[in-house]
């Protein structure tokens, strides 16, 4: 074995954890073992939509990202089209969002599939549930519920906005108590539905190109986007919640159409909202579900443990920005990992991957909260003044130089390596 040789373990088998697993196994002197509590590695839930960010990133850690994303159905869109759906101006269009870098829309379970496929089986461990954590001089001892006990060099939070390696980072479950998910005031639901029905209610002068339509109005916010090669569309309503319960597991509620014709009574007999109820009602169990979010996180990083996606940073999805921003972790992390050459290294590392990535991630999950305000019509409904409003918002998501950020990261773990 080659002296520069170490094991991490990345716990939690979602996209973060898959993505960070790929970038990883490319490296001949890392050896990856994903641990997943559910006893099949599975995404539950709609789309991710991919900005152009996400795709760069994508292109840094797989040489075939873009087939990747062709084997997952993922639908280029021509565009993020954003037009008022109620008050006096509803039909109006604000502006059309990434016209030039257009981003893509792919079903989550599809993408996870085709993100798990090339990996060694031997390194993917499913009903593993992670259960304490406890550092020694050379490593991490990690226990699972069922009493086994491994040892890693490293070892990577990929479990998810309620982590438990979260609340190890941040010094125990006390401690990290005051940093942990809480509401961020909207609620959403989600459906997927066959592309011939949605535009069949919807409407066909929406479906002429593959574009994600927005739909600004009167406290809530309407999405629909094409899916799966075109055979799916994804429908999205979502509101302001002015009392959420503070119990993450009541975060799930029944959807009734009473309740989402109270949440869109300005909407109804507009351009989009009463077919977008419809769709939403047409599945069994149909529910919303509270955004949560980290306000905070004080680092990312203890010594040989880190963490990535949203048990560092879970944002609203009001950017469409979360899967993305785990892809930029797992991208600055496999740059570090591939310089570390002895066990010793791994600290400085993660230090410096969490120096990067927490302003970069922070500031994505204050701006998404305020964007969400905006396409819920807290600022007005004025086309004119929502396009001065939105139309930069995305600027600094897109616009990240991927060189820059790794480059920088690179230099900042030169630097805890020689203190
Ligand atoms: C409604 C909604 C819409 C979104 N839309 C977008 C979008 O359009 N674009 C975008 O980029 N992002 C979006 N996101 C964000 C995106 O879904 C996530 O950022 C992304 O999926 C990364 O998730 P993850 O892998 O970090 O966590 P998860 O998907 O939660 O995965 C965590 C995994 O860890 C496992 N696990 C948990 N605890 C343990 C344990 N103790 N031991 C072992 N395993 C464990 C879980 O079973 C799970 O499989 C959205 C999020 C939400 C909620």
């Amino acid at each position: 074995m080659a002296s520069n040789h170490f094991r991490v373990a990345i716990i939690g088998g979602g996209l973060a954890g898959a993505v960070l697993a790929n970038a990883l196994a490319r490296e001949s002197h890392i050896e990856i073992h994903v641990f997943e509590s559910a006893s099949e590695f599975s995404e539950r839930g709609a789309a991710v939509g991919l900005g152009i960010n996400a795709e760069m990133a994508l292109n840094q850690i797989l040489p075939k990202a873009a087939a990747m994303l062709d084997k997952a159905g993922a639908v280029l869109m021509n565009s993020s089209r954003l037009v008022l759906g109620s008050g006096p101006e509803a039909g109006t269009l604000i502006f059309d969002l990434a016209e030039s870098d257009p981003g893509r829309t792919v079903h989550r379970a599809s993408l996870l599939r085709e993100l798990l496929a090339p990996l060694p089986r031997d390194a993917l461990h499913p009903n593993k549930k992670l259960v304490t954590i406890k550092a020694h001089d050379s490593g991490v001892e990690l226990t699972f519920q069922d009493e086994t006990v491994h040892q890693f060099e490293a070892v990577i939070g990929a479990d998810g906005i309620f982590s438990s390696v979260r609340d190890y980072v941040l010094g125990g479950r006390e401690a990290a108590k005051g940093h942990s998910a809480s509401p961020a005031h909207f609620w959403d639901c989600r459906n997927v539905v066959p592309f011939d029905k949605a535009k069949a209610i919807l409407g066909d002068e929406h479906f002429k190109l593959d574009r994600q339509y927005s739909w600004v109005g009167d406290e809530a916010f309407l999405m629909h986007d094409v899916l799966e090669n075109r055979t799916m569309v994804q429908c999205v309503i979502s509101g302001i919640e002015k009392d959420p319960a503070m119990d993450p597991k009541e975060r799930k509620c029944s959807l009734t159409r009473e309740g989402l014709e109270e949440s869109l009574r300005s909407w109804l007999g507009g351009p989009i909202a009463d077919g977008m109820i419809n769709l939403a009602l047409d599945q069994s169990d149909p529910s919303r579900y509270s955004q949560w979010e980290h306000k905070s996180t004080p680092t990312y990083a203890k010594q040989h443990v880190c963490l990535v996606g949203d048990a560092a940073h879970a944002t609203t999805p009001w950017q469409g920005a979360g899967t993305g921003l785990a892809i930029e972790d797992a991208m600055v992390l496999a740059a570090l990992l591939a310089k570390v050459s002895s066990a010793e290294d791994i600290e400085s590392a993660f230090r410096a991957y969490d120096w990067v990535r927490r302003p970069r991630c922070q500031q994505v999950i204050d701006s998404s909260r305020e964007t969400g305000r905006i396409l819920c019509g807290q600022s007005g409904l004025q086309a004119d003044n929502l396009r001065g409003l939105l139309a930069p918002r995305w600027n600094f998501i897109f616009g990240l130089d991927m060189e820059i950020h790794k480059q920088d990261a690179l230099d900042k773990m030169r630097k805890f390596q020689q203190k």
